[in-house]
């Protein structure tokens, strides 16, 4: 690979990123000292430095958004075609890749059939969040306008999204927080909360608990991550999710679900929910809909709720009052259809699921070795490994610990992802989401690079 950055450049591009940008989720104070990582190029799994280094890109991007991979050029084909022909319309007008997406989409989505067009998985979350509210108005007379979201689940970096957060790292110091957002407990059967044999329906039920003593009558929705991915990669238990289902259905909350990191083939099903037999209202998704090509996010949801807008034209209120500006970005459908066209004609749902038991396998066979791994997760191609100090109490290893680790791949030349036990401090889990193209040598790759850091580590 030759990148197109001369040398020379290096120097004045790195003065401009310490001068310049703020970058995210980042301590600054020890860029002062180091050099800012400046990624420049990317093909298929791997990319590349600007001082020429080559990692295999074991997180998609960083945060599970290159589904299919990088420099795709069918992708920027489409997209260059589709911004020469018509680059921009306010989403209040239709657009050829728009009405072509929205019908692929809703293809892979039985049950559903709306999609609102937006940008980020934040604002595809706000837009379900002002639905529930607008719906309790018209409906419920206000009343049913709470939402609940679960411990250790995160929707988003708005205020209202982190009142919606079950990562205290996330969201404390940002409030005061929106009001009408209750917190249910996490399902992760590894940190159990009760001893009980049928963990997955006993997690369910605590949201039953916490609907009765809001009140049912003051409850509209329930938003969840269909496997939670920032709060530590969990999976949810057997039974979780068709004790879920029942307990919406009884007390008319409507269901939410976050698939902007599990959505577009990560898990080896279009969707996460697919998995569990799962009916939602709404399902929101972002990363993986175009794997960065472009910006897009969707609200998608059943026609049942669409009509709940439209059903009284008289009123010159009844219908989802709310503009996204840069949902009218023909880019991003022109990207998404290509995207799935991608995941479709090369059987990537079918590479992942192969990949994915391959990863879990591996990890497997790690967890035998190294002490130091308490639990194993994952569906597809997101799996993460859960670092313990004891196996007996599950005390988390220190969280420097888990980034040792992650820097010593990234010195093999491997990049994983450490993710958050949801506490400040409390980051145990390695995460690992490779594209969906991902080959056996990828994913033994990663693992051996796991092998070699925590021997190193840990001893
Ligand atoms: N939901 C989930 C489950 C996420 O992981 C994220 C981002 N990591 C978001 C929502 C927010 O997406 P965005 O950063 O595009 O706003």
């Amino acid at each position: 690979m030759t990148l197109d950055t001369p040398s020379n450049d290096l120097s004045h591009i790195i003065e401009a990123d310490r001068a310049h940008v703020w970058h995210h989720l980042l301590q600054h104070k020890p860029l002062e000292t180091t050099d800012p990582r400046i990624i420049v190029e990317g093909k298929g799994i791997n990319v590349w430095d600007a001082t020429g280094r080559e990692y295999l890109d074991a997180v998609s991007g960083g945060v599970w958004t290159v589904n299919v991979g990088y420099g795709r050029e069918s992708i920027a084909d489409a997209v260059r075609e589709q911004l020469v022909k018509l680059n921009y319309f306010a989403q209040s007008a239709g657009s050829i890749p728009g009405s072509l997406f929205a019908e692929k989409l809703i293809s892979k989505m039985p049950g559903m059939s709306r999609v609102y067009y937006n940008n980020s998985g934040t604002e595809a979350n706000e837009k379900v969040f002002k639905m529930v509210r607008q719906i309790a108005e018209k409906r419920h007379g206000g009343r049913k306008h709470k939402i609940l979201f679960r411990e250790r689940d995160y929707h988003g970096t708005s205020i209202t999204a982190l009142s919606a957060c079950g990562q205290p790292q996330r969201s404390a110091q940002y409030g005061p927080y929106t009001p009408g957002f209750v917190e249910v407990p996490h399902c992760l059967e590894y940190r159990a909360q009760w001893d009980v044999e049928n963990y997955g329906e006993r997690a369910a039920d605590a949201i039953e608990e916490v609907i009765l003593r809001e009140g049912p009558d003051t409850v509209g929705a329930l938003c969840l991550e269909p496997i939670t991915a920032g709060g530590g990669v969990i999976t949810p238990p057997q039974g979780y999710w068709e004790r879920v289902q029942e307990i919406c259905a009884k007390y008319e909350v409507l269901l939410h679900i976050d698939e902007v990191v599990c959505g577009v083939g990560r898990t080896g099903t279009w969707f996460g929910y697919q998995h569990y037999g799962v009916k939602p209202d709404f399902v929101t998704m972002a990363k993986g809909v175009a794997s960065g090509y472009a910006a897009i996010a969707c609200t998608v949801t059943t026609e049942a709720v669409f009509e709940m807008f439209k059903d009284d034209p008289s009123d010159p209120m009844n219908y989802f009052r709310d503009i996204s500006t840069f949902g009218g970005c023909t880019a991003g459908p022109a990207a998404a259809l290509e995207n799935m066209r991608i995941i479709e004609d090369e059987g990537l749902l079918d590479n992942t699921n192969a990949m994915g038991a391959r990863l879990i396998a591996n990890l497997e066979t790690l967890k035998e070795k190294h002490a130091v791994i308490g639990d194993v997760r994952g569906k597809g191609l997101f799996c993460g490994a859960e670092l313990v100090a004891d196996r007996a109490s599950k005390e988390p290893v220190d969280e420097k610990q888990a980034q040792a680790v992650a820097a010593d791949c990234m010195a093999q030349g491997v990049i994983i992802g450490v993710t958050n036990r949801s506490l400040p401090g409390f980051n145990n889990t390695l995460c690992l989401s490779p594209a969906l193209i991902a080959t056996p040598d990828d994913i033994d790759r990663i693992t051996d690079a796991i092998d070699g850091a925590l021997t190193r580590v840990f001893g």
